[in-house]
C-alpha cells in the first residue's frame, strides 16, 4: 500500500463510493477503505435505490448495475389493528427507460458501485478498519488502521463511516446521538418465489412495488414499516425513534414480529423464508443535529 494518497476516504458506502467515484474520475490518487469483507457486506437498507441521484453520478447506472425491480408502483398502507386504507399511484411508464426508482440489495448493489470507482482509478482496501486519525499540529494528515503498519497518510481525509461515525466522535465533530436524534431500523430480507412475489403484489415479470407502513406497523411510534418486492425477496422492516422504543419498552425485533404477523401484511409474507436480519440506526434529528462537517485536512461524507 503507498504511502501517501491525495485523498483517503474511510467507508465504501454510498457516501464515500461516490467521493471516491467523483475523485478518482477528476484524477486524484483516492485510497478508499472498507471494514467489511467487501463494499455491502455490512450495509443495510430497506431498498429503494433513488435513480436522479445515483445518476448525477453515473449516467444510465440502470444498464448495468444489479437491480433488483424497478418501482412501477408504490403505496402507502395507514393502518389499524385490523383495518387500513392503502392509497397508491401506479405508473407503467416508471417500468420503462429512464425509469423513476428501483430496489437494490446493499450486499449486491454497494460491491458494484465499488468496482465502479476501482475502475476510474481508486484503490479499494476492504477488511481494513479505520482505528483513528492521524493528527499533527491540529491537522488530520491521515488515518491509523488496524493492519500491520497500518498508518496511511494523505493531503484530505473524507469520513464516510456511516451514522455513528467514531472517527468523527475521536475527533469531537460528533457527540453521542441522543435516543431521539435516532431511528433504530430492523429488517428482514425473505425468500418467495418470484411468481408468488408478481401475483400478490399484482405485477408483471421486471415490475415492482413498494410498501409504506404507517400507523399500527410501528404501534404508533413515531417511525414507518416498509415492505419492498425484490426479483425473488422481499424486504420487510419497521424502524422508530429509539426513545419510542425506550419509552413504550418495546425491543426492536418484537416490534418487527408484530408487523410480519399483522392481519394485513401476514397474507404477503406467507410461505417465506427468512434469510438475512439487519438492523441499523438512522440519523432523524434533522439540521439542528447535524455535526460539524469540515476540519482542517478532515471532511464528513456521511449521509442520512
Ligand atoms: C432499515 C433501513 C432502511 C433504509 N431504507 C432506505 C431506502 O429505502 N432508501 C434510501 O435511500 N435509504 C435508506 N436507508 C438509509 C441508507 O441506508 C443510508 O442513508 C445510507 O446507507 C448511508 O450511506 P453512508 O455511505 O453514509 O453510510 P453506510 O451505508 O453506513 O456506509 C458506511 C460504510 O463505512 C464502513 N465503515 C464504518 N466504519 C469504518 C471504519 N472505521 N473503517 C473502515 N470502514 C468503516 C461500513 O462498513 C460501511 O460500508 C435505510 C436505512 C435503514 C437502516
Amino acid at each position: 500500500m503507498p504511502e501517501k494518497f491525495d485523498c483517503i476516504v474511510v467507508g465504501a458506502g454510498p457516501a464515500g463510493t461516490a467521493c471516491a467515484y467523483e475523485l478518482a474520475k477528476a484524477g486524484v490518487n483516492v485510497l478508499l477503505l472498507e471494514r467489511g469483507e467487501y463494499p455491502g457486506s455490512k450495509n443495510v437498507m430497506g431498498g429503494v435505490l433513488y435513480r436522479k441521484m445515483m445518476e448525477d453520478i453515473i449516467p444510465e447506472f440502470y444498464k448495468e448495475a444489479p437491480l433488483e425491480r424497478p418501482i412501477v408502483e408504490q403505496r402507502f398502507m395507514l393502518m389499524d389493528k385490523e383495518s387500513a386504507v392503502t392509497f397508491s399511484y401506479k405508473g407503467l411508464e416508471w417500468g420503462r427507460e429512464p425509469y423513476n426508482n428501483f430496489t437494490v440489495l446493499r450486499a449486491k448493489f454497494d460491491q458494484w458501485f465499488a468496482e465502479k470507482a476501482v475502475e476510474q482509478g481508486a484503490l479499494l482496501v476492504c477488511e481494513t478498519v479505520a482505528l483513528e486519525c492521524i493528527v499533527e499540529k491540529g491537522r488530520v494528515v491521515g488515518v491509523r488502521t488496524d493492519r500491520p503498519d497500518g498508518e496511511v497518510y494523505a493531503d484530505v481525509v473524507v469520513l464516510a463511516d456511516g451514522v455513528n461515525s467514531l472517527l468523527a466522535k475521536q475527533l469531537g465533530f460528533h457527540r453521542e446521538w441522543r435516543p431521539d436524534e435516532v431511528a433504530l431500523a430492523v429488517m428482514e430480507i425473505v425468500k418467495l418465489d418470484k411468481k408468488v412475489i408478481e401475483e400478490r403484489f399484482n405485477l408483471e415479470p421486471e415490475q415492482g412495488c413498494t410498501i409504506e407502513l404507517l400507523g399500527d406497523a410501528t404501534k404508533g411510534i413515531l417511525g414507518t414499516g416498509f415492505l419492498y418486492t425484490n426479483k425473488d425477496t422481499l424486504s420487510i422492516g419497521v424502524g422508530t425513534l429509539l426513545s419510542g422504543l425506550i419509552k413504550h419498552k418495546i425491543k426492536p425485533y418484537e416490534l418487527l414480529e408484530y408487523v410480519k404477523n399483522h392481519p394485513m401484511i401476514r397474507p404477503y409474507l406467507q410461505g417465506s423464508e427468512p434469510v438475512e436480519y439487519l438492523a441499523h440506526l438512522i440519523p432523524e434529528g434533522g439540521y439542528h443535529s447535524m455535526p460539524k462537517v469540515v476540519g482542517d485536512g478532515v471532511g464528513e461524507g456521511n449521509r442520512a
